[in-house]
């Protein structure tokens, strides 16, 4: 089979032929019709991230398509089911966190296309136990980014607890900010999306958003306060140290701030305000089974769509450089 393949961190994947990977018990084989190309994907092939990935490595953790070999230990798929390949592999099912329902949390998980090999490929190997069926009404090109992005940003938006009618600040437009906003939208919320660029803030106003502020003219925390006197809940998907900062001063006493984004660096939090303010940060991790089956729904029932342009896996490192460079606008899938 045909896949776009890690060697090297920080060097071109190459696509290359690799054999089509074996079916164990409790797995299925996807043959892969599209594959979101999540910001994650590229810290991966970057080697960003204190934890590496495997090398070499086959990236891809948004990853749909359908069923053609089940497992024997697997009863509730057959070929010609429609399933992702999210980011969460698999579980151990047993400990502490898959437990109580916090499966996203367990020690012993693996990772699509990081611990092990992806969905930029032909076909994908998957644990028949974490992969989740795509509603009817969804193409495969549109369901697969609600596989990260998707439940990423709606599982965020339910940690970061603002009710109906309350305010709160998307801070990054990309693949994960376009889908939060409609979410928050849909949940009933009010929605400053905050982008350095301008027609990703154009795209946010499209899709819903209320406000919109771009941090070149002005800082966007000291926008924020001015105008709506802070949000209840920011959910910081940008890869930005910067954006961060101003993700935690937008939030208004009581508030949260939702750390989604992973950029590679530090931030620092003044304690006195942290205090005084009664505010939180907590980070939000993608999100279990339950919630992607909720998230997928949502764009089943038609109040949320993925913005999306099309590429070839042949097309992979000129993808990575236009995500890197901040050109894409919504997100891209590579197409099978
Ligand atoms: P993306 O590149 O599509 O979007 C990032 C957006 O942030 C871009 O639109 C960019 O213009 C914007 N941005 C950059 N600097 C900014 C600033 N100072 N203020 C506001 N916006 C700014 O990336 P993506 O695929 O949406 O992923 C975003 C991040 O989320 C990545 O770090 C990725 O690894 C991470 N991620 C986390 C989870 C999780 O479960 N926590 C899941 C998926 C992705
Ligand atoms: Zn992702
Ligand atoms: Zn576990």
């Amino acid at each position: 089979m045909k896949a776009a393949v890690v060697h090297e961190f920080r060097k071109d994947l190459t696509v290359e032929n690799v054999p089509i990977p074996a079916v164990g018990e409790t797995d299925v084989l996807v043959k892969i019709h599209a594959c979101g190309v999540c910001h994650t994907d590229l810290h991966a092939a970057h080697g960003d991230w204190p934890v590496k990935p495997k090398l070499p490595l086959i990236p891809g953790h948004e990853g749909v398509g359908e069923v053609i070999k089940v497992g024997n230990g697997i009863k509730h798929l057959k070929p010609g089911d429609r399933v992702g390949i999210p980011w969460l592999y698999s579980a151990c099912g047993y400990c502490e966190y898959c437990l109580s329902g916090r499966e996203t949390l367990c020690l012993n998980q693996h990772n699509a296309g990081y611990s092990i090999d992806g969905a930029y490929a032909e076909y994908c190997v998957a644990d028949g136990r974490y992969t989740v069926k795509i509603p009817d009404n969804l193409s495969y090109v549109e369901a697969a980014p609600l596989f990260c992005a998707g439940v990423t940003t709606y599982k965020a938006l339910k940690v970061g607890e603002a009710k109906p009618g309350e305010w709160v600040a998307i801070y990054g437009i990309g693949g994960l900010g376009h889908v939060a906003v409609q979410y928050a939208k849909a949940m009933g919320n009010k929605v400053v999306a905050v982008d350095t660029f301008d027609d990703k803030l154009a795209l946010a106003k499209e899709l819903g958003a209320d406000l919109v502020i771009n941090p070149k003219t002005e800082d966007s925390a000291v926008f924020i306060q001015r105008e709506i006197g802070g949000v209840q809940a920011s959910i910081c998907t940008a890869v930005s140290k910067r954006a961060f900062d101003e993700a935690y001063r937008a939030v208004k006493r009581g508030g949260k701030c939702v750390a989604v984004g992973l950029p590679p660096e530090m931030i620092e939090v003044p304690i006195f305000d942290t205090v005084l303010n009664g505010v939180s940060i907590t980070g939000s991790i993608v999100g279990t089974r339950k919630d992607l089956e909720e998230a997928l729904q949502f764009a089943a029932d038609g109040k949320v769509k993925t913005t999306i342009t099309t590429a070839k896996l042949e097309d992979i490192n000129e993808v990575f450089k236009d995500l890197e460079e901040g050109k894409v606008n919504g997100r891209m899938v590579l197409t099978f």
